[in-house]
């Protein structure tokens, strides 16, 4: 997107778009924000989570990265910006649902089957968060797709492990969802934790979030236990 172009987004944006958002923005500003969710996504251009949920302005607290990982929970105070927006959302927000959606084709479960540039020594690191879901075999499409997959799953365990994620979920107050949104089919694939498998949202019973809240995890226990063989990792 050439320079230019830019800034006639943004007058356009001002001119076009605000307007009719004018009175909703006018009560975000005075009654502060309150959304409900917290959406960790994928940092991929292709994955608009406005357009997938139908949220507007104010509804979705947003966090996206390489290939949407969660941090492990360490209790160290480090510079972890995910982690940041994870207690943020949960401890001041107090968000009802935590999203983690990745996707089809996502460049940097891929990068987990290669090797990213020397100099990219932070990207080298952060996709290790994916290592366990990798599975030992040649990265063909559906490889790819089930690593994807798994990483999800991975990342909603991670969660779990973050105090303030697990008490309310226990408590019933919180639920987690995993999402998968395959680009060329316009669909997105629930985690069901009790099929152990994606299913698509169009034949789903619901977004992802009955299983924690109606039936919560046992401490220590893994919900990959819950899954098919083939997607276990390897640990
Ligand atoms: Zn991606």
């Amino acid at each position: 997107m050439p320079g230019d172009e830019l800034l006639e987004r943004l007058r356009k944006f001002n001119t076009d778009f605000f307007p009719q958002y004018r009175s909703r923005f006018k009560d975000l500003v005075e009654q502060g924000q309150h959304p409900t969710t917290l959406f960790i996504g994928c940092s991929d251009s292709r994955l608009v989570p406005y357009l997938l949920t139908g949220a507007g302005p104010g509804e979705l607290f947003l966090v996206r990265n390489v290939a949407a990982f969660v941090p492990p929970y360490d209790g160290s105070a480090g510079h972890h910006g995910t982690a940041a927006a994870i207690e943020f959302a949960v401890l001041s927000l107090d968000v009802k649902h935590i999203i983690v959606c990745g996707h089809s084709h996502c460049g940097g479960i891929r990068a987990l089957y290669g090797e990213p540039p020397p100099e990219a020594t932070n990207l080298k690191a952060w996709l290790e968060l994916g290592r366990e879901a990798t599975l030992p075999v040649q990265p063909s499409p559906e490889a790819l797709r089930r690593t994807e997959e798994r990483s999800v799953v991975l990342q909603l365990e991670r969660l779990m492990d973050y105090p303030m994620v697990r008490s309310r979920v226990e408590q019933g107050g919180l639920s987690l969802h995993g999402w998968h949104y395959v680009i060329e089919d316009g669909e997105v694939n629930v985690f069901d934790v009790k099929q152990g498998c994606f299913v698509p949202a169009s034949r789903a019973e619901h977004s992802g979030d009955g299983p924690y809240s109606l039936d919560p995890v046992d401490p220590g226990q893994s919900i990959f236990n819950e899954i098919d063989e083939a997607w276990r990792p390897q640990r």
